[in-house]
């Protein structure tokens, strides 16, 4: 499962995980229970992470001497270069708790980021950039999202770089940057074409230094659950200007790489949203068994027990889907269709789940002082984040009715295993 290989051959469903992973999952496991999850509790707002950066910094140790740190980089930057399927389980364990991604250095957004720098940076880029950011030294963002434009649609950005000489020069607003506040170093989506035929090959990527005049952090608006440490402000570029070497891959290729870093990203996140999943079904189980109400446990109530079973299935579902996605990414062979559909399931399912927590947990369900209610909240972004639900079903949709329209079936458009 760590490396890619051939496919099995028909017929050779494998769900055994090999020694190896078994043993990076086993140490992951032992950190988040051992370390993290008592941290959880020195944390004094887990509404402003960027406090608690000490705690992080002495989990991040933690992680170094277990050797499971920043465990999907190469060695040559620390890592060891895990593959999406066994990213997707060490995921899954993270989601548990907000400080274990932050804790082994695999946190959105600077995983995905960290992948696109690999994926297009050239040597240069990865020393100046991937290096401190794997060594823990800096944050980044992503900065595609704009204030005045739906931005579900790319072609609707309007922040530009132009060339001048040796340089870019950038001028736009962003928002909802997440990491934003106190990144060393941003991933800007501008438009550097003109031409409207080129739709989204009007963009590229362009990497920004957020000290470099014209950078500024305009304000932070709270949002709702989703606490990230930089939160998710609004950026204004001022005739921001950086070298043309700034470019990350080719003029006109910034969907196309960014479409390839959203693979292993919305996998990574819709395991850590059923990481999350199984900590509020847990607690909801061991409330049921734990309280009374009309002469018997609540746990004994149909109704009730009808809530857990439907969240074991919906977890059970959303599983499935990551691992036969990861599986199919990491085996290169085609995936869009079952990445649109995994990211729409699983933060669907996911709010289903956290929302029956709530319920079976009553007025503690909405109370901050346990995790239910927070990961309740980070559960309604799901939908909109990576691609909200309508557009990923758009997407879907699509693909099925082109194998109609051919006169196939819509089987290789809805998961087909054979
Ligand atoms: C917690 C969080 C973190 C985020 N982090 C980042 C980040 O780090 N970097 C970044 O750049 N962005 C980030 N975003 C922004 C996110 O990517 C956008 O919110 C998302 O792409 C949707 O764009 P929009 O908000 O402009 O919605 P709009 O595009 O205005 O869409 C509004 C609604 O209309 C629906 N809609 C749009 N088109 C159609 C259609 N054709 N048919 C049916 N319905 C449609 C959408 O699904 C959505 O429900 C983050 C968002 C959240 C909530």
């Amino acid at each position: 499962m760590t490396t890619a290989s051939a496919p099995p051959a028909s017929g050779g469903l494998d769900f055994t995980i090999p020694a190896d992973l078994r043993d990076v999952l086993d140490r992951v496991r032992a950190f988040v229970d051992e370390e993290v999850l008592p941290a959880e509790a020195e944390v004094v707002d887990p509404e402003d992470l960027a406090a608690a950066w000490p705690i992080i910094e002495r989990l991040r140790d933690g992680a170094r001497e277990r050797g499971i740190y920043t465990p999907h980089l190469p060695e040559r930057f620390g890592g060891f270069g895990i593959g999406v399927l066994g990213m997707s389980l060490i995921n899954e364990i993270c989601g548990v708790s907000m400080l274990a991604s932050l804790a082994i250095n695999a946190m959105a957004p600077d995983e995905g980021n960290m992948h696109t720098l690999l994926m297009a940076g050239t040597e240069e880029q990865l020393e100046t950039w991937l290096r401190p950011l794997a060594e823990g030294r800096i944050r980044s963002c992503f900065a595609m999202t704009e204030p005045d434009v739906a931005s579900s649609d790319p072609t609707n950005l309007q922040t530009t770089a132009v060339r001048d000489g040796d340089e870019w020069v950038l001028n736009g607003t962003k928002w909802c940057i997440s990491g934003g506040d106190g990144a060393g170093i941003a991933i800007v989506v501008a438009k550097t074409g003109t031409d409207d035929a080129a739709g989204h090959r009007n963009y590229s990527l362009i990497l920004v230094p957020t000290d470099t005049p014209g950078w500024r952090v305009a304000r932070d608006p709270e949002f709702m659950g989703a606490h990230y440490v930089g939160g998710h402000p609004v950026i204004e570029i001022d005739n921001v200007r950086v070298p043309a070497s700034n470019l990350l891959g080719n003029e006109g290729e910034g969907f196309v790489i960014a479409q390839k870093r959203l693979a292993g990203g919305r996998l990574a996140h819709a395991m850590r949203w059923i990481g999350a999943s199984q900590r509020v079904l847990d607690l909801a189980a061991e409330r049921l068994i734990s309280r009374t109400a009309f002469g018997k446990e609540l746990a004994e109530q149909q109704a009730l027990q009808f809530m857990i079973a439907d969240s074991a299935m919906d977890l059970y579902a959303s599983r499935l889907m990551v691992l036969h996605t990861a599986w199919k990414v990491e085996h290169g062979m085609p995936h869009r269709q079952e990445v649109a559909m995994t990211k729409t399931f699983v933060s669907e399912a996911f709010g289903r789940i956290a929302d029956r927590a709530v319920q079976i947990h009553g007025a503690a369900g909405i109370a901050k002082d346990l995790p239910v209610a927070r990961i309740y909240e980070d559960a309604r972004s799901a939908r909109i984040y990576d691609g909200a639900s309508e557009v990923h079903r758009m997407v879907i949709a699509r693909t099925c009715l082109q194998l109609a329209r051919k006169g196939e079936s819509t089987r290789s458009g809805a998961g087909d295993l054979t």
